[in-house]
């Protein structure tokens, strides 16, 4: 089992590197837009735009009139045109919006493809610049297919892109047991041999300065530099949370990943959630999708294997010791009784045992009522 993972690690750029970087994203949002430009013009004459139709003509006219697009590496141009090609594709799926122009300082970003860039240790050596730091080592060993620096907040960072074979990072589970994980609001992971674990919230806290900087940022000048400094001092607060929020996720996901050979949970549609815009805050803040996605990945990367339950499975609503459907439970209910055999167990201990593997795959025929949409996926190595 393959698959491809993403390593962000910060950049220690200096003066001069920190302005190649700002210039080659420049590059990058400058050759989209006159890329979308373009592919409007074409339209417009009635002639079928492409992203390789553009880029010749790019590359035709880039010497005389963008010279400046050679003093980074041509990867930074280049790509514009995929990206732009993959959002007009997307579009045409119906995947996407229409594509939009890129606005300075916004997801300032530029490509490198695997050919262009040498990794030396905690150095980097990019095209038309030579080596720059790195804060840390890559963690992940194997085929090396791409990097993107972006700029977040007011620091760099490189994303590099490793091709990972998952059985060379197998690592032998502490125990060989099964494990059905409860996400809720109140606590972030129930699990069901009697495990917790809090969410640290970082937004509920944090929130009150977070409105206090948006505040400021409305009232400055715009193109101010007050407006710039607030716009940053916004950026490292969001940074802030979002590290806060990833290091939880991260150890809590690898905990499991590595002590727990069968992982059950609810596969939760988030997106759908997310419309109710009450519970859309306290969710993205605990970042159950996050938490999914992290916990895929490791089970391919520790070994074993992932169920997810489908949404409709009554993992709250059931009794995990006789099966009895509570068609009448509340949120408000913390307390899981069960008229039909007297069971009285914490609400989201009675849901994580009903998210274990075995107990889904005895339940997908039967209780449920959905029988296959039970379970919607496995993953294993
Ligand atoms: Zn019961």
């Amino acid at each position: 089992m393959q698959m491809i993972l993403a390593h962000q690690i910060q950049l220690k750029p200096n003066a001069q590197q920190s302005e190649y970087f700002a210039k080659a994203a420049g590059t990058a949002r400058f050759v989209y837009n006159w890329g979308l430009n373009r592919w409007q013009e074409f339209y417009a004459a009635g002639e079928n735009p492409s992203a390789y139709r553009l880029k010749e003509e790019f590359n035709a006219i880039k010497r005389e009139q963008f010279p400046w697009a050679l003093d980074v590496t041509k990867c930074a141009a280049e790509q514009s045109f995929n990206d732009l090609g993959t959002a007009f594709s997307r579009f045409l799926k119906n995947l996407a919006g229409y594509p939009t122009w890129h606005k300075k300082g916004v997801k300032d970003s530029f490509y490198l493809s695997n050919d262009k860039f040498k990794l030396d240790g905690k150095k980097i050596r990019i095209p038309k610049l030579g080596w720059v730091k790195l804060t840390e080592h890559l963690r992940f060993t194997g085929k090396i297919m791409s990097a993107t620096v972006r700029r977040i907040a007011d620091r760099w960072f490189i994303a590099i892109s490793v091709k990972i074979d998952a059985q060379d990072m197998l690592i032998p589970h502490k125990s060989h047991v099964e494990i059905g994980i409860d996400l809720g609001l109140k606590t972030l992971a129930t699990l069901s041999d009697g495990n917790e674990f809090q969410a640290p919230k970082p937004l509920k806290r944090l929130e009150r300065k977070l409105k206090r900087l948006q505040r400021r940022l409305s009232r400055k000048e715009k193109g101010s530099n007050n407006r710039y400094k607030a716009r940053i001092q916004l950026a490292r607060l969001y940074r802030k949370i979002s590290n806060i929020r990833q290091d939880c996720l991260h150890k809590l996901t690898t905990f499991i990943a590595q002590n727990y050979e069968h992982v059950g949970m609810e596969d939760l549609n988030t997106s759908g959630m997310l419309k109710n815009h009450k519970l859309a805050k306290a969710i993205s803040d605990v970042g159950f999708h996050e938490f999914k996605r992290q916990m895929t990945y490791k089970k391919l990367l520790y070994g074993g294997t992932l169920t997810l339950a489908d949404r409709f499975y009554p993992s709250s609503k059931q009794c995990s010791i006789c099966g009895h459907l509570k068609t009448d439970l509340t949120l408000a209910d913390r307390i899981y009784q069960c008229k039909n055999c007297g069971l009285e167990m914490c609400r989201d201990l009675n849901a994580a045992v009903n998210l274990k593997p075995s107990t889904l795959g005895s339940r997908e025929s039967n209780a449920c009522g959905q029988n296959d949409r039970c379970i919607v996926a496995i993953a294993t190595v």
